[in-house]
């Protein structure tokens, strides 16, 4: 029987166990599914390797949409401390999403939204708005068929929304863990109601080489594959991460312990630059292979190489010219925690053909009573990236002060551009006990303070102002200027408090302007001071909607000038 068939009796059949709920307008067949779970360990380029994917078939012409079944049960990735998970992305429609979904959007250059990341949070959150409301008839509601039954709805949903050709959905975590165990079951059912044709399970798994053994070790992975046969799921392919290139002797041994054919055993060792994994990728076959599977390959044959290539090259720099960025935040040891803003530095490094050498700026140690010109020594120019929280700040109000009076360029960003308003309050108005009501909930002079539309909201998740927003841009000012003398641009926000209205005046009279603002609100999103070789801060994250063949402006005219000698 033919999955259409097998589908289309599941939808006829009205009996309580089949709990399959397909949106209006659903065709099956038409939309293709790619799922990618990951075995072994956590951490091997799960994500980098499906964004890959993703944009090797975009460069064959079909329409891909990414889609994360995050394991955890936040409802978002609001609440995570980015310090544990890594960043928190932010989507224009105001999803606050893991790292991730920030990789598919810089690879595919496009933007997402909430469709594209679902957690297991929001999965039982609507499972249960839906039994308080008494959807469910009296039914008991079960992991199967009605967890599994949302699931299925939530990517069947995204191919009538998107009409995509595929949808490359990525399972979180690994194979194995209790929590995305029924995201594999609802695979194993989408496989059988769809049929094997149109849905191409890939197993990402990682082959050990012990340096006392010096050899690869495949029994890790040969069990984390069996792990996935025994939930009822064959791959149709397998990526083997390793340290050096996969041996054929390994590939033999995977091969026969996954029911995988050798010629579907792909091995991908590590790579220095991930601009040219996508290359990489279709070298060894991965997409046709895909495609294959898929019975696509008819229809979407490759054009050559040539965009790949061309792609793969404009994304490098010269790394005999370099240019020297601090981020003073609260650094931790993880690069994930600013991932995005050190690939929107790497973007400038493209366009520039200079490279970017981060230094990090630890403002705790400065707190302590550390010197900001020795902290700051060798560093070109100081970015002050978004933040929650009193540890560190104090540093970082010393380091917009150090930036302002030596002319070293600075660029805020959100959190940054609080604390350069609190220096420049102090240092330049004279009000000495300026401060953000972040901070200190009563100070003299609250300069920062919670925007009137946040008051008013409690609870800790998804109460921010966030997502994309339009700025009015003032025109005769630098930011107009490296802006493209746009009036309005969108960015993204993730913020509580802003500039408070009662100081604008102040400010100006110091020397401030005020360059990007909400188009209808008191709501200052940029400034500048004109003088300086460059000061700016945005209330938004430029980081988020930097692209690799397109660098933030923003990032772009710091980077510059920073490189200015
Ligand atoms: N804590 C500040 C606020 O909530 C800055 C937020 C940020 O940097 N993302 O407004």
């Amino acid at each position: 029987m033919s999955g259409e068939s097998i589908l289309e009796k599941v939808i006829s059949t009205s009996g309580d166990e089949f709990y399959t709920p397909i949106p209006k307008g659903y065709t099956p067949g038409k939309t293709k599914f790619v799922v990618v779970t990951g075995s072994v360990i956590s951490g091997i380029g799960k994500g980098t390797i499906n964004s890959s994917l993703c944009k090797m078939l975009q460069d064959r012409g079909l329409e891909v949409e990414p889609i994360k079944l995050e394991a955890y049960l936040n409802v978002d990735s609001g609440t995570l401390n980015p310090f544990r998970h890594g960043e928190v992305f932010v989507l224009d429609d105001g999803t606050e999403t893991d790292l991730d979904l920030g990789t598919y959007e810089r690879m595919l250059d496009k933007n997402l939204g909430k469709d594209n990341f679902v957690t297991s949070g929001k999965i039982y959150q609507t499972i249960i708005e839906n039994e308080r409301a008494g959807k469910y008839l009296g039914r008991d509601v079960q992991f199967i068929p009605h967890v599994t039954g949302e699931i299925k709805k939530v990517l069947r949903e995204l191919a009538v929304k998107t009409k995509a050709d595929v949808i490359v959905i990525e399972i979180g975590g690994t194979v194995g863990d209790f929590e995305n165990m029924f995201a594999l079951e609802a695979i194993r059912e989408m496989v059988y109601e769809e049929g094997g044709e149109n849905v191409c399970v890939i197993n990402i798994t990682y082959v050990l080489q012990p340096k006392s053994l010096g050899e690869q070790k495949t029994k890790a992975a040969q069990l984390g594959i069996r792990k996935l046969l025994e939930l009822g799921l064959t791959p149709n392919i397998i990526l083997c991460r390793s340290e050096n290139k996969l041996g054929q002797k390994a590939k033999e041994k995977i091969s026969l312990g996954s029911n995988v054919p050798i010629e579907r055993v792909f091995g991908v060792h590590n790579v220095a630059n991930i601009y040219s994994l996508p290359l990489t990728l279709r070298n060894i076959g991965l997409d046709e292979a895909v495609l294959n599977e898929l019975k696509l390959n008819k229809k979407f044959k490759t054009n050559g190489n040539k965009e790949l290539e061309e792609w793969s090259k404009k994304t490098s720099c010269d790394s005999t010219k370099t240019v020297t960025i601090g981020i003073a935040g609260k650094y931790t040891g993880s690069s994930d925690t600013y991932i995005s803003i050190l690939k929107a530095l790497e973007h400038c490094s493209f366009e520039l053909k200079k490279c970017v050498e981060v230094k990090w700026v630890e403002t705790t140690e400065i707190e302590k009573g550390g010197k900001v010109d020795a902290a700051l020594k060798g560093i070109d120019g100081v970015i002050v990236p978004g933040g929650f929280g009193k540890r560190g700040v104090e540093g970082k109000i010393a380091v917009s002060k150090y930036c302002r009076e030596k002319n070293i360029p600075y660029l805020g960003l959100c959190l940054g551009f609080q604390i350069a308003l609190i220096d420049i309050a102090r240092n330049v108005i004279g009000l000495k006990n300026a401060n953000s009501t972040e901070f200190d909930p009563k100070p003299e002079d609250p300069v920062i303070d919670i925007l009137p539309e946040q008051k008013k909201i409690e609870g800790m998740g998804g109460n921010m102002r966030l997502g994309g927003k339009n700025v009015e841009v003032k025109p005769n000012t630098n930011a107009f200027k490296i802006l493209g003398e746009k009036k309005i641009v969108r960015r993204r926000f993730r913020h509580r408090l802003e500039c408070n209205p009662n100081y604008i005046e102040k400010f100006e009279k110091a020397g401030v302007v005020f360059s990007g603002k909400a188009p209808n609100q008191p709501i200052m999103q940029i400034f500048e001071l004109p003088k300086h070789k460059f000061f700016m801060a945005s209330q938004f994250h430029p980081e988020f909607t930097s692209r690799p063949l397109a660098p933030d402006p923003m990032f772009l005219e710091f980077v510059k000038k920073s490189a200015e000698k």
